[in-house]
């Protein structure tokens, strides 16, 4: 079986064909760079009425030639066997268009339509190439942070951020600085040459809030102090903070395996803090390749396929998309019998 991902939620225009019995998986993408500022969203939905298109047809060629060699496969049959695509959360002018795109695939091949929660699709690819049963899943993403367990049918949230996501607080200081877009790998550049200064460390319970965080970075980068530091700073605080709450969430749930998602999780300092964690807990800590990490169809592709396997497929006509999609709002269907 071959399935078609679609991914759109924000910045990455990307498609994907997973072929479920080599388990591989080719990706396209075609990202948006905003000309100045952040990630406009009506920029955003322009970059994906033009790049999804060409990006589908990529990754149909692709699956079309791997159809090819299909053994007992009639010429006339699909290359695909299913469309997943990414529901929600993310910006609706965005989400619209792919959902418009998955919708006409499937009707054009006739086969069914698959609705993936884009942060469920960013644990369950770490999960899946981990080979890690239940593990608990940091997602530090752009838009989103979020600690994750599955539990009884669905994966509960454990902690999240209270105000912004954790990529978009690290972009919002960088665009202050007057750094294009995204900020993030510039931060971790230059806190590599920067001394570590005091920023506010807010864990609240479980959840975290940056947006503290983000006005004191601002500050002290106005006040004077050197950039880098300013971004060590901030490294060394948000990501003490992710860790800390990924610990805490291993310890309360006596789960021994933490799973890395989102696009942030690319930040070596951020894997480098968690591994430190984890082996000082005898936990094991899975980081995906980076093409899986940030966003990216492929983990849509790697979802849709076990759901479309589990029957849980939509009807068109009950696509819609849902641009605040929750992760615990999945009734998980693809994990049956799988209680723990
Ligand atoms: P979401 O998955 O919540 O919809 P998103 O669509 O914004 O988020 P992702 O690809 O998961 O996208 O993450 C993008 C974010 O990752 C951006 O904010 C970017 O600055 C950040 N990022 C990318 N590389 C790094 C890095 N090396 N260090 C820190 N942050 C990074």
């Amino acid at each position: 079986r071959r399935v078609l991902g679609i991914e759109g939620t924000a910045w990455a225009a990307s498609a994907a064909v997973y072929e479920v019995e080599t388990d591989g998986v080719t990706i396209e993408s075609d990202p948006y760079q905003p000309e100045s500022g952040g990630i406009h969203p009506r920029e955003a939905a322009e970059h994906m009425s033009e790049a999804v298109p060409s990006v589908v047809e990529t990754m149909l060629a692709e699956a079309r030639a791997q159809a090819a060699d299909d053994v007992g496969r009639a010429p006339e049959e699909p290359p695909i066997d299913a469309v997943a695509f990414s529901r929600g959360p993310g910006l609706g002018p965005c989400l619209r268009i792919v959902g418009t795109a998955a919708r006409a695939v499937a009707q054009r091949f006739d086969v069914p339509l698959v609705g993936v929660n884009h942060m469920v699709a960013h644990l369950e690819v770490g999960r899946h190439y981990s080979g890690f049963d239940a593990p608990v899943c940091l997602n530090a993403s752009g838009a989103n942070a979020h600690v994750l367990a599955f539990r009884n049918g669905r994966y509960r949230v454990l902690g999240e951020t209270m105000d912004t996501g954790v990529g978009n607080a690290l972009d919002k200081f960088t665009r202050h600085v007057g750094w294009s877009h995204p900020g993030g790998p510039k931060v971790e550049a230059h806190a590599k040459e920067g001394e570590y200064v005091d920023l506010p460390y807010v864990v609240k319970g479980m959840d975290f809030s940056f947006s503290g965080i983000m006005s004191a970075a601002k500050d002290e980068y106005d006040a004077g102090t050197p950039v880098e530091d300013v971004c060590r700073g901030l490294e060394e605080t948000v990501f003490a903070m992710l860790t800390e709450v990924s610990e805490r969430a291993l310890s309360l749930t006596g789960r021994e395996e933490l799973v890395l998602g989102g696009g942030v999780g690319q930040n070596e300092r951020l894997q480098g803090m968690l591994r430190e964690m984890c082996e000082q807990r005898g936990a094991e800590l899975h980081v995906p390749e980076n093409r899986f990490l940030r966003d990216n169809a492929g983990m849509i592709a790697v979802l849709g396929a076990k759901m479309a396997a589990a029957g849980d497929t939509l009807a068109i006509e009950a696509s819609a998309i849902d641009s605040d999609f929750r992760p615990d709002e999945v009734a998980v269907s693809w994990r049956a019998g799988d209680s723990e």
